[in-house]
């Protein structure tokens, strides 16, 4: 039985941008990134009403990657509502990559170019797919990621939250074991810094503050020039919680 043994979650603005358009949620066992975009702070609301929608916990129904997905949808609703009122905040979108520690599985709700990646045995694996125009290139074999990185069409996204009336979710759900640790970032924080630095942080920082601290370090210091946030959990396994609890008073 997994259970979440530490996590930690921050977010920077950057050095180029002047207001942080990124949100995070970090309540075990659910942990998101939502990376929002649209003018005059539109990108902000579209961002903090995925979390505000989080807060409010995940809609019954279904296992949790299925769950995940109906939130999304109902963020998805909500966002294009409200863009729908106010003409400042027409297009408003945000990204959302979410995550649920289950018992022996993590499950994930995906929309956009922010990123799940899995650290374990010293190795990175990306578990999501970017929707942006150079992740769909990249998987149709013409672009390569390295070719991605400075394409000057990088930041364009092709699915997010609240754009469209309906959106569709990338969900999927991958089994995880003892000191697995997993990392939820949005495109500020993997668009600049080369996988190799992740993996020598995850390998060498065993305190995720620490660990999430030189993430954002690095970051900046290749530029900073989108807002930045990581969410680290590490898992472990943990004994079955007994079946019945009972205690005995010596007499
Ligand atoms: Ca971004």
């Amino acid at each position: 039985m997994l259970r979440v043994a530490d996590y930690f979650a921050d977010s920077d603005t950057g050095r180029a941008r002047r207001a942080n358009e990124d949100a995070f949620y970090a309540h075990a066992p659910v942990f998101a990134v939502a990376d929002g975009m649209g003018g005059a702070q539109a990108g902000e609301v579209a961002s903090r009403t995925v979390v505000d929608r989080l807060r409010r916990g995940l809609p019954d129904g279904g296992s949790p990657e299925e769950r995940l997905a109906l939130l999304a949808e109902e963020a998805n609703d909500l966002i294009h509502r409200k863009a729908a009122e106010d003409e400042q905040r027409a297009g408003m979108g945000t990204t959302l990559t979410a995550a649920y520690v289950d018992e022996d599985a993590v499950s994930f709700g995906h929309v956009g170019d922010s990123r799940a990646y899995l650290f374990r045995d010293d190795k990175l694996q990306q578990l999501t797919n970017d929707h942006s125009l150079v992740g769909e290139m990249v998987r149709r074999g013409k672009l390569t990621a390295e070719q991605a990185e400075e394409h000057p069409q990088r930041s364009i996204i092709t699915r997010a939250l609240g754009p469209e009336p309906v959106v569709e979710v990338d969900h999927m759900t991958t089994f995880a074991r003892d000191g697995d640790l997993f990392l939820l970032c949005s495109d500020g924080l993997h668009g600049l810094v080369p996988d190799e630095e992740i993996v020598d942080i995850a390998a060498k920082t065993p305190v995720l503050s620490e660990a999430c601290a030189r993430l954002i370090d690095r970051a900046n210091a290749h530029g900073g020039r989108d807002n930045i946030t990581a969410v680290l959990v590490r898992i472990e396994a943990g004994e079955e919680p007994p079946k019945r609890m009972r205690t005995r008073t010596r007499q």
